[in-house]
């Protein structure tokens, strides 16, 4: 179960974009990419390139018209009427762009494949995966297909039967929570901004007995989010006993994040990640959201680090530097981004009061 930590990459993410004034126009996992290389953490023999989910792998989850649709929309680069109202392709948020299916379906299959390296235990970090709204028949808030559904069942599929799936991105994993609704055999976490799309994932919304839901209020710090790590993440995974630990690593809930109020430091996501690590055999890490190209690529980075036991520099060096410096944004235009977040990786720590709400919940969450 030792094999060193393991990253799956790939080159479908670089220079694809969900269009110009789409939160997701940002590079992302090339980002981490260049900057793990640039700072000597990604060797050949850690990273695997990843394979593209066939159909019929994906139709562990999604329907086979949905599956054809999608196909289609890549090839035309167009979806008709019918199309756009039954599954919501070719709508502002799921846009059809040149990479349509195949970048999903990479996503998919690297989570799949991350399921199936973990057999007998290890860590795998596919940072392109954590597209946890994506429904069966339908794309859904930026996500086509439900990566993290998909090697959550990869894991059932060999027999691993007990599952924790931990989500920390700033929204509610809808999709994931539909698809085990009910299940005895999964623990689905998910802490999130209350009052935020897509408005489900209530404190009292149990999944019957699947899921334990935690909405936090806008402002959420490093503080806060440490007393929910230990007060609640840490205690329901640990008494559920899983086999294999699954964490949606969203970095949305970041102070820059310009989709979510939340305000952590990369730090607190970093924490969460070292702390679920020891609580079961196989620890699979995804990604998710994070709309700042410099805040999401240097707290995926890190989390790198973390897994694959690297120590993060107080100051970057040049090449690393330069990888950040290379990156554009269009709202970055009107408000420029701080050095620190070309120079650094961690950024300052934004730590604050703990709520008396945040203290409640957690009593909620746990009881
Ligand atoms: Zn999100």
């Amino acid at each position: 179960m030792t094999a060193a930590p393991l990253f799956i990459g790939s080159e479908i993410y670089r220079g694809s974009s969900y269009g110009t004034w789409h939160p997701l126009a940002i590079p992302r996992v090339p980002t981490v990419m260049d900057l793990a290389r640039a700072l000597g953490w990604l060797p050949r023999d850690r990273y695997v390139a990843s394979p593209r989910a066939k159909p019929a792998a994906l139709a562990a989850f999604h329907t086979p018209g949905y599956l054809a649709a999608l196909q289609d929309a890549e090839r035309t680069q167009s979806v008709s009427d019918q199309v756009r109202a039954r599954h919501h392709l070719g709508t502002h948020s799921n846009p059809v762009y040149p990479e349509v299916f195949r970048r999903p379906a990479t996503a998919a299959g690297g989570s799949i494949l991350a399921a199936e390296l973990l057999r007998d235990g290890g860590v795998v970090y596919n940072p392109g995966g954590g597209t946890h709204h994506g429904l069966p028949d339908r794309a859904n808030g930026f996500c086509y297909l439900n990566d993290p559904v998909l090697a959550l069942k990869a894991f059932r599929a060999q027999g691993i039967r007990r599952l924790a799936y931990v989500d920390v991105d700033a929204h509610h994993c809808d999709g994931v929570e539909m698809a085990f609704d009910g299940d005895p055999e999964i623990r689905m976490i998910s802490v999130h901004e209350e009052r935020r799309w897509p408005f489900t994932g209530a404190l009292q919304d149990r999944a019957g007995g699947a899921a334990r839901n935690m909405p936090v209020p806008a402002g959420l710090n490093d503080s806060e989010m440490d007393a929910i790590l230990d007060g609640a993440i840490l205690p329901l995974v640990a008494d559920f006993r899983p086999e294999a630990v699954v964490l949606q690593c969203g970095a949305d809930a970041l102070a820059e994040d310009p989709l979510s109020r939340l305000t952590l430091s990369n730090g607190a996501l970093w924490r969460v990640v070292a702390a679920l690590r020891p609580l079961a055999p196989r620890f699979l890490v995804l990604g998710g959201g994070g709309y700042n190209p410099w805040s999401v690529g240097r707290a995926w980075t890190g989390v790198w680090a973390t897994l694959a036991g690297h120590e993060i520099p107080d100051r970057l060096p040049g090449s690393a530097q330069a990888v950040l410096r290379a990156l554009n944004w269009s709202r970055a235009r009107s408000r420029p981004p701080a050095p620190s977040l070309m120079e650094t990786l961690a950024d300052a720590p934004r730590p604050g009061p703990i709520r008396p709400e945040i203290r409640t919940r957690i009593a909620a969450v746990t009881a």
